[in-house]
């Protein structure tokens, strides 16, 4: 499939006319072709998102209302093409892109309801006869930059709260996914929003960075965001830093899920199991280290391998299965060296191994010890890691012994001994008795330490994509000491 960039409501080219090709992970074959553009055209969308900022920025909050609730409906009549899209460019299994589609409506739908709680507040003033407000404002043009792995949640998150908030924006499309994503920029044209508001472009993987600095560089864009890996993340942070502009930074992650010994053993497999596995472990939340007390660690372990051996696995586009393929060759080859790793220092294979395609097994490694490179390093791929501990210090202490901190799950009977433990875990969003991949619209979403800064989702996303403004009115004569 061919797809264009939009700028400005047209579908276009690159000026140039150079393409890049994604091809399926598993034939290689071409899945899409896609224009590569040049920083002169990634301006073009700037200046487009910056004469529409003019009258967008100006909208009630009705009529930006009414478009994103449009935009639900139109992204979710899509469904099915999203389904085979990612399929073919990501590997993905239909039920994940079920859910990817649905809670992409959802975020749709949240930020409509978020366009009439952009409040401000009255602050008391010491100046007799003033009126003193703190009001919230439209930036200005907001870059969103977004991933492949959740590729729709992912893209209409970079864009949606914007959106609510006045502002207008230039979706920055993965090389990895670019037709998934072009069709979110189909299903905004169909909502019916004016053009310039919103502006798509991608690019061929060598030309991210110019394509990305020229965007970030020029004085209308007021905000960025950007969901990816730690490392492209850093150099975000930097190319952002040099030019002073704010960034919110949704980056990777290495989630524990923290099994007590207290913990209702089949409940804590189930999220385990889940968590884990779900989209073949490629999610930021996805349970990347299971820390089970030795107490239980026999039982929980016997029960979780025989369920992770158990899950389908097969070519998504053949029919329904729990694992398909994940993205690309790099995947098998990191994920097969942490499992060489792991074994040679002494971990114990549960079940699967290594990989030759990208139809990787779920496999399980237990006895992982720090010194392992599966303990710290994002594996991003269905292999995990089972750590075992003694007692609760040692849970909250291995839980903590990593360079990430998005994600995080414990499971306890003792719900205050539980809440204790998870208060103690250094993450943004931890879940008491719950797996740790969950998302919803509404709540605040981010990291703590090498996985991020900042929070999408709800009234968190509206302080991102907003500027603070102190106001008053001077009601009476203002005394003046000269
Ligand atoms: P990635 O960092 O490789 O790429 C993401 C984007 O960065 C792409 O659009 C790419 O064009 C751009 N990019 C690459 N190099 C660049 C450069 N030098 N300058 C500017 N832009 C550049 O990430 P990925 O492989 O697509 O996604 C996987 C990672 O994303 C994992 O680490 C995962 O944990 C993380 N992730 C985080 C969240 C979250 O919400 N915290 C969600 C999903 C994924």
């Amino acid at each position: 499939m061919k797809i264009s960039m939009l700028i400005n409501g047209e579908q276009v080219q690159a000026r140039n006319g150079a393409t890049f090709e994604r091809r399926n992970p598993l034939d290689g074959k071409v899945a899409t072709v896609a224009p590569a553009a040049t920083p002169e055209d990634a301006v073009a969308a700037v200046n487009a998102a910056a004469e529409a900022f003019r009258s967008w920025s100006r909208t009630g909050p009705g009529e930006r209302r009414a478009l994103l609730m449009n935009a639900a409906r139109t992204l979710e009549a899509k469904a099915e093409q999203f389904t085979a899209a990612m399929a073919l460019e990501t590997g993905a299994p239909a039920n994940w892109a079920d859910f990817n589609v649905h809670l992409a409506a959802g975020l749709f739908l949240e930020a409509a309801a978020l366009t009439t709680q952009i409040g401000g507040e009255v602050i008391p003033s010491d100046v007799p006869g003033a009126l003193a407000m703190a009001v919230r404002q439209p930036a200005g043009v907001v870059l969103g930059i977004a991933p492949w792995n959740a590729p729709v949640i992912l893209a209409v998150r970079a864009i949606a709260t914007p959106l609510a908030c006045g502002n207008t924006v230039i979706l920055k499309g993965s090389e990895i996914c670019p037709a998934t994503h072009n069709l979110i920029v189909e299903a905004l044209q169909e909502a019916g929003f004016p053009n310039g508001v919103v502006n798509f472009v991608t690019n061929a993987p060598a030309d991210a960075a110019g394509v990305v600095e020229a965007m970030i560089a020029q004085p209308a864009v007021t905000r960025v965001n950007f969901t990816g890996s730690t490392h492209v993340g850093r150099l975000i942070a930097a190319t952002c830093a040099k030019h002073l502009k704010p960034v919110v930074l949704e980056l990777g992650g290495k989630a524990p899920l923290v099994v007590l010994d207290d913990a209702d053993v089949d409940a804590a497999v189930d999220a385990a199991a889940f968590g884990a596995f779900a989209n073949s472990g490629q999610i930021c939340m996805s349970t990347e280290r299971i820390v089970v007390d030795e107490k239980i660690a026999d039982e929980f372990v016997a029960k979780l391998g025989a369920r992770a051996a158990a899950l389908p696995l097969g070519d998504p586009r053949l029919g329904p299965v729990v694992l398909g393929s994940v993205v690309d060759m790099s995947t098998v080859e990191r994920c097969n060296a942490l499992i060489e790793d792991a074994l040679a220092q002494g971990a114990k294979l549960l079940t699967g191994g290594k990989a030759a395609s990208t139809l990787m097994p779920a496999t399980l490694l237990d006895h992982v010890t720090p010194t392992m490179r599966i303990f710290r390093e994002e594996a991003f791929g269905p292999v995990k890691g089972i750590v075992r501990v003694s007692g609760v210090e040692e849970a909250v202490a291995c839980a903590n012994d990593n360079d990430y901190g998005l994600a995080a799950a414990v499971f306890g009977r003792d719900l205050a001994r539980a809440m204790e433990v998870a208060g103690r875990i250094q993450s943004g969003i931890c879940h008491v008795n719950g797996p740790t991949v969950q998302d919803e619209a509404q709540m605040p979403f981010g990291g703590v330490k090498g996985s991020g800064i900042g929070r999408f989702g709800g009234k968190a996303g509206i302080d991102a994509f907003t500027e603070l403004r102190w106001m008053t009115v001077q009601k009476t004569a203002r005394q003046y000491p000269f």
